[in-house]
């Protein structure tokens, strides 16, 4: 049997910070992808953090949950949003995980007789596990991000990995990603990016296609001075100015041949490219034919990233029905503070409170979740969402005074949210909550049932609470359902409310299963009750 050749590409950013890499890497994925080529992307991230579970949203943007339930970094979230593809704990390669697998096998005397180093035992770590995912993948095109910027000390040994990958592979291409500013004075600077360059050359690395994020599109000049100093030719370099939707940067990037000039890199022959339905859709997410006003509640409102998987599912349900969506951020702290609730959210279309921990801002949103049950306005809650509504319902119509979530209130007289049994022993904080997909036991003749037409689904989760068991059946008597379970348990995961025009809480997190492509039918329903379409 013919071995499948491999081909890898490195995707390392110089200068900063905040480029953009992932949507860069997710976009050069999709190009690929569109030729017919089978991709896998992989992230080396270099903090001693196993993985992103236990890092605050307000330093690191949103932790994302893998089918595995692996917590990784929000641009896993990006590649899945871009490329329809599932990853795995694999695919994220941390600081943390490689030494630790290091470490363990030293342990085990697996390296006896000899002193462990950086080089080689390290780098041969690194590079083995690249491969493998390539194999388990049976990508043509293992495309490799290399987390923080060339020159920190963290990503240095995994540099250097790459560096030996590329000289033992031979099918291997190195991307810079840079930033090219331009002065009040109107002047466009390159001599940043000839210096990171160099900077890459001292490591032995030689990027063979460069990536301009700017302000303005290059001018000839800049474009002839990069490609001497850092020894591309000019056809080499791709401008990556602000756009509309980040959507647009594979077109863009097409536009400049840079699907071509990859595959010649690599050795490929082109086979044409299919981006005409991912174009359509740009098209519509561009030129809504109406613009919906969604109020999001949060305590990480000031950090947007907090909570980008929301933000992008709402731009791919919106695109979908050919909707635009703006967003109000809601500070619920602000909420407790005076605001009310129906001044926040009467110029709304819709609500969702999304997933949280800890008791800061609860109360206004219990209050909010309260406010759109009763005026009809469509609310989507998510995890600690869905835990709310519940809240404010046994508060308001069962008559459970102080009713609350025992992670707010241990000694509240109604604990109709409680701890998962399976939690009570559990004393680590990594990788410990009911993480990753779970199925979905769908009730027949229920919205959600409608919406996702089926009955048996499959969604990604990462809590330690639940409904409490002993609650349900007087939390069902007046009109809310609990519509999703998981086979043969008690552990409510979707809810929804009789007679309402959109009112749903998941125990999951639908946000985490969107792509631009596929949108989530539960975002896509949510909207239309927004826009009041049927
Ligand atoms: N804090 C809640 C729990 O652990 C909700 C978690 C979440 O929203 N992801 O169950």
């Amino acid at each position: 049997m013919q071995v499948k050749q491999r081909h890898f590409v490195i995707v390392a950013g110089s200068l900063m910070s905040g480029l953009g890499k992932g949507i860069v890497t997710s976009s050069i994925g999709r190009i690929l992808q569109s030729r017919g080529l089978k991709v896998v992307p992989i992230k080396f991230d270099g903090y001693l953090n196993v993985d992103c579970g236990t890092m605050n949203p307000y330093r690191h943007g949103e932790v994302f949950v893998l089918d595995d339930g692996t917590e990784c970094d929000m641009d896993f979230g990006t590649y899945e949003r871009y490329l329809n593809v599932r990853l795995n704990c694999n695919n994220s390669l941390t600081g943390g995980k490689i030494f630790s697998t290091v470490i363990q096998k030293e342990r085990k005397g697996e390296y006896l007789g000899y002193d462990v180093q950086i080089v080689p035992h390290l780098t041969n770590e690194i590079k083995a596990w690249i491969k493998k995912v390539g194999d388990d993948f049976d990508a043509d095109v293992v495309l490799v991000e290399v987390g923080g910027t060339v020159g920190d000390l963290e990503n240095g040994y995994f540099l250097e990995a790459m560096r030996q990958l590329h000289y033992e592979e031979k099918h291997a291409t190195f991307i810079q990603l840079t930033y090219v500013p331009t002065l009040v004075s109107g002047e466009q600077k390159t001599k940043p990016t000839q210096h990171a360059n160099r900077l890459l050359a001292s490591l032995g690395i030689n990027p063979r296609i460069v990536i301009c994020r700017e302000s303005e599109m290059l001018g000839p000049d800049s474009k002839r001075k990069i490609s001497m100093f850092c020894n591309v030719p000019e056809m080499n370099i791709f401008d990556d100015p602000d756009i509309e939707s980040i959507y647009e940067l594979p077109l863009f990037l097409e536009k400049q041949n840079f699907g071509d000039i990859l595959l010649k890199e690599l050795d490929i022959k082109s086979k044409g490219t299919d981006l005409e339905e991912w174009s359509a859709i740009v098209r519509r997410i561009k030129k809504p034919k109406k613009v919906l006003k969604i109020a999001i509640t949060g305590k990480y409102t000031q950090v947007k990233d907090s909570y980008v998987s929301i933000k992008e599912a709402l731009v791919h349900a919106g695109a979908h029905i050919n909707h635009g969506v703006e967003l109000k951020w809601i500070e619920t702290t602000d909420l407790e503070k005076g605001n009310t609730s129906e001044e926040l959210l009467k110029d709304c279309d819709g609500i969702i409170v999304p997933g949280g921990f800890g008791v800061r801002g609860t109360e206004g949103k219990i209050s909010c979740a309260g406010w759109a049950r009763e005026n009809k306005l469509p609310y989507l809650g998510l995890c600690l969402g869905m835990q709310i509504a519940v809240i404010s319902w046994a508060r308001d119509k069962c008559g459970f005074k102080g009713a609350n979530s025992t992670e707010f209130d241990e000694k509240t007289p109604h604990p109709v949210i409680d701890l998962l049994p399976e939690q009570k022993k559990i004393k680590d904080k990594g990788a410990t909550m009911r993480l990753g997909a779970q199925d979905i036991e769908v009730k027949e003749g229920t919205e959600a049932h409608r919406i996702y037409d089926s009955k048996s689904i499959r969604e990604r989760f990462r809590h330690r609470y639940e409904v409490n068991p002993e609650y349900i059946e007087r939390l069902e008597k007046d009109g809310l359902v609990f519509c999703g379970k998981a086979p043969g348990t008690n552990i409510m995961q979707l809810m929804e409310l009789k007679g309402h025009p959109f009112y749903m809480g998941t125990q999951f997190h639908p946000e985490f299963t969107s792509s631009l492509e596929k949108p989530n039918p539960l975002f896509v329903a949510f909207l239309k009750a927004c826009a009041k379409e049927k």
